[in-house]
C-alpha cells in the first residue's frame, strides 16, 4: 500500500508540474491581467488583444481586456478603471505615449507592473518593461526594398518619391520613418529620388510635419489626392513610402481616384502590418511590399513577461540601450519583423497559419 500511495503521490506531483509548466505557475490563478487596446478600427489591434487575452486566459489568468476608439481620454478612463480592480500587471498600447504618466503614477503605487506593448510609453518613471519588433529594422527594410526595386545602388533614377509618416503621438512613427529614412535619404540628396511635393523632412527630426494623426487612411487619402493635383500634372508618382498599411490603403485610393492603372503607370507602395485588405491589393499588384509583424510572436513573449513578473523571475529583454522615454532607458524585447510579397505570402503568412489561403483570396 505503502508503496502504490508513493506512485500516486508521485503521478500527482508530475501531472501538477506539467500543469505548472503549461499555465504559468500558480501565481496565474486568479490574478488580474489588464490589457488596454489603441482602437478596433484597424485588424491589427483586434489580433493582438484576441491572442493576447486568449493566451492568458488558458495560462489562468483573468483578464480586462479594452479598446480605446483611438481616443486618449477613453483609454485612460479604461486604465483607472482596471487599475480600480487591483491588477497584477497592466499591458498597454498606448496611443498618445506621452500622455499616461499621471495614470501610471497611480498603478505604480499600487505596485502594478506596467509592460508597454508595441509602442513605448514617455515621460515616465512609471513604465517597467517594454515589448515591440524592432521598429527602426521595419522602416529599414521600406527603405531597402525601394532601393533594391529600382536599382537606385547601381545609379537608376531620377524617380518621384511622396514620402509619408505615422502618428506623430506614436514613439514608433519616428523609428519607422528615421529607419526609412536613413536608407533614402542619400539618394535624395543624389537626385536619383526627386519629391515634387517638397515633402521630404529636412532631416530625420522633423519627420512629423508629415505625420498623418492616428494613422488614418481618410487622411492619408486626402493627402496624397492633394500632392497629386497640386504637384503633378501630367508628371507621375513613381514611389509612395507608406510607413504601414493603413496609410497605403489611402494612398491606394488616391491613386486609383487620379487615373492610375495596375501595370501600366502604378508606383511601388510600401507598408507594414500585412492586414487582409493589403495583402489583397499585393494579389492585385496595388502594393509592392508590406513588414510583416507576426503579432503571435509579440503576444507570447508579453505573456512570458507576465509570467516572469508573477513567478518573480527576471524578465527576459534583449535591448537595454534603444528605447530611452526620457526619463528612463526601458528594458525591451525586440522580436524581428520580416517582409512579405507578393511572391512570399504563402510562404510567410500562409504556411505559417496567419491567414489560409481563403482569408486573402489566394
Ligand atoms: C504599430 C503599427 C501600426 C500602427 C497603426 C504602430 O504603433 O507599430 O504596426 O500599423 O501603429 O496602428
Amino acid at each position: 500500500a505503502g508503496v502504490a500511495l508513493l506512485l500516486a503521490t508521485a503521478a500527482c506531483s508530475a501531472e501538477r508540474d506539467a500543469d505548472t509548466e503549461e499555465t504559468g505557475g500558480a501565481a496565474a490563478e486568479g490574478s488580474l491581467i489588464g490589457i488596454a487596446m489603441p482602437t478596433k478600427s484597424l485588424e491589427r489591434w483586434n489580433k493582438d488583444g484576441a491572442h493576447l487575452e486568449s493566451l492568458l486566459q488558458d495560462a489562468g489568468y483573468e483578464t480586462d481586456l479594452q479598446f480605446a476608439d483611438n481616443k486618449v481620454d477613453q483609454q485612460i478612463t479604461q486604465l483607472q478603471n482596471m487599475i480600480n480592480q487591483d491588477p497584477a500587471v497592466l499591458v498597454i498600447a498606448s496611443i498618445d505615449g506621452t500622455a499616461l504618466a499621471p495614470v501610471l503614477a497611480q498603478a505604480k503605487e499600487k505596485d502594478i507592473t506596467v509592460i508597454a506593448y508595441d509602442r513605448l510609453i514617455n515621460g515616465t518613471e512609471d513604465v517597467d518593461y517594454y515589448a515591440t519588433f524592432d521598429n527602426y529594422e521595419v522602416g529599414q527594410m521600406q527603405g531597402e526594398f525601394i532601393v533594391e526595386q529600382l536599382g537606385l545602388d547601381t545609379g537608376a533614377g531620377p524617380f518621384n518619391l511622396e514620402p509619408f509618416a505615422g502618428s506623430p503621438d506614436d514613439n514608433n512613427a519616428k523609428f519607422f520613418f528615421s529607419g526609412a529614412w536613413d536608407v533614402l535619404g542619400e539618394y535624395v540628396t543624389s537626385g536619383q529620388l526627386v519629391v515634387p511635393s517638397g515633402k521630404a523632412p529636412a532631416s530625420n527630426d522633423e519627420w512629423s510635419s508629415i505625420g498623418i494623426q492616428g494613422w488614418s487612411s481618410e487622411t492619408a487619402q486626402a493627402e496624397m489626392e492633394n500632392r497629386l493635383n497640386s504637384f503633378y500634372g501630367s508628371d507621375k508618382v513613381d514611389v509612395v513610402l507608406s510607413p504601414n498599411d493603413s496609410l497605403a490603403l489611402g494612398i491606394q485610393q488616391a491613386l486609383e481616384g487620379a487615373g492610375y492603372t495596375v501595370g501600366v503607370d502604378w508606383p511601388l507602395v510600401t507598408g507594414q502590418d500585412a492586414d487582409e485588405a493589403n495583402v489583397e491589393n499585393m494579389i492585385a499588384g496595388k502594393q509592392a511590399m508590406t513588414v510583416w509583424k507576426d503579432t503571435r510572436t509579440l503576444g507570447d513573449q508579453v505573456a512570458t513577461m507576465v509570467d516572469q513578473v508573477l513567478a518573480g523571475e527576471t524578465v527576459s529583454v534583449n535591448d537595454e540601450e534603444s528605447y530611452n522615454n526620457e526619463v528612463k532607458v526601458v528594458p525591451t524585447y525586440l522580436l524581428p519583423p520580416v517582409v512579405v510579397t507578393k511572391d512570399t505570402i504563402q510562404s510567410t503568412l500562409i504556411d505559417s497559419g496567419f491567414y489560409t489561403a481563403a482569408d486573402v483570396g489566394l
